[in-house]
């Protein structure tokens, strides 16, 4: 394993150079805040009259028309949602200065050939392991999230100087940079908010709150005990993997763990793990979800409905307006 700390990085290749950001959500208001409060010279482009671009002008950036950010910039991040990228990239392609990189926070459009950028562009990948709030969050507080870099394209041979820069005006050289490939982020990435973090972890809660409800107990009983409960061990194992959370739960909570974790999480679960990295790897997965996308999100609507509809979602909302010490 390679890990760049930030003793590693020579940000002077950005002095005096642009980067712009393409894109204010999550990713890109973090990233275009930090950037410019470690001293970096930072554009944003947006649609005109799209929602970001009041709030990007409030944060007192410059904000330009997409093809207008890039075209002095030497650093273009594409931190729009990934299904957009591929018109953005074409929209834009035409006013990208010679020479530049163009920086990705996901390895989606690259790894599955959605963009194909020209030949004299570097092509980068940084890619923090957090979400925007976080990354901006623990800059403001003097630290970092780590990030993982990559390099798919070296056109000029500063590729990874100029990735590591932006890592470090990100604040994620604080935390460690480790070096990875576009398919090894991108597939990873996948893997892991599909089978582990968002789908794993959230199917799980419903099948147990359903479980406890269909056997008779109070709603708002299981709701505590599958869904509020988590955060406590969550925060356990972020802090101190499996043996910090050994170390505060009861013995009579660590035996049923080991007995009964395995009883869940069984060889037909291994194998649909299996079965879902053999459909990120194979194309599968961005293939459904690009066509998804082209015929107008049919079936996104359809479960994102079901999944904000599920009982667990009333019950927990009253129950959480009694807790006022919830972040909203
Ligand atoms: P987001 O949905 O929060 O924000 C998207 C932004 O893009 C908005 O400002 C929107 O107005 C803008 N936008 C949409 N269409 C546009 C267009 N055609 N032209 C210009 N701007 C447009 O996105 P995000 O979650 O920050 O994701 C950005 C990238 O970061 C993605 O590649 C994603 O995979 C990656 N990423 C996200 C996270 C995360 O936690 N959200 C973590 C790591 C990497
Ligand atoms: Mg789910």
């Amino acid at each position: 394993m390679k890990m760049y700390s930030e003793s590693d990085v020579d940000t002077t290749c950005l002095d005096g150079k642009q980067i712009t950001i393409l894109g204010y959500g999550s990713q890109g208001r973090a990233h275009a805040l930090n950037l410019r409060d470690s001293g970096f010279d930072v554009v944003v482009g947006l649609r005109q009259g799209g929602a970001s671009w009041p709030k990007a002008v409030a944060d007192g950036l410059d904000v330009r028309e997409p093809a207008e950010a890039v075209k002095d910039a030497t650093i273009i991040a594409f931190l729009t949602p990934d299904m957009v990228q591929k018109k953005l990239y074409e929209s834009v392609e035409a006013d990208i200065p010679n020479g530049a990189t163009l920086l990705f926070a996901h390895g989606f459009a690259i790894h599955f050939g959605q963009v194909g950028p020209r030949e004299d562009l570097n092509v980068v990948l940084i890619a923090p392991k957090g979400p925007g709030g976080l990354v901006r969050r623990q800059y403001e507080e003097g630290h970092g999230v780590p990030c993982l870099v990559a390099i798919h394209h070296d056109a000029d041979g500063d590729a990874l100087k100029l990735a590591l820069a932006y890592s470090a005006g990100i604040g994620g050289a604080r935390a460690g940079v480790i070096e990875t490939t576009f398919a090894e982020e991108t597939e990873t990435d996948l893997f892991g908010e599909q089978a582990v973090l968002c789908g794993g972890a959230t199917e799980l809660i419903v099948a147990g709150f359903e479980t406890l409800v269909e056997a008779g107990y109070q709603p708002e009983v299981a709701y505590y005990e599958v869904m509020h409960e988590l955060k406590l061990i969550v925060d356990l194992l972020h802090e101190g993997g499996l043996r910090k959370m050994h170390e505060f739960i009861s013995d009579t909570a660590a035996w049923g763990d080991m007995i009964s974790g395995p009883r869940v999480v069984d060889n037909n679960s291994r194998a649909a793990m299996k079965a879902i990295l053999g459909d990120i790897q194979d194309g599968t997965f961005a293939n459904n979800w690009i066509a998804e996308n082209e015929n107008g999100m049919p079936e996104f609507k359809r479960r994102m409905n079901a999944d904000l509809e599920h009982p667990i979602e009333d019950v927990g909302r009253n129950l959480r307006s009694r807790m006022d010490w919830l972040e909203g």
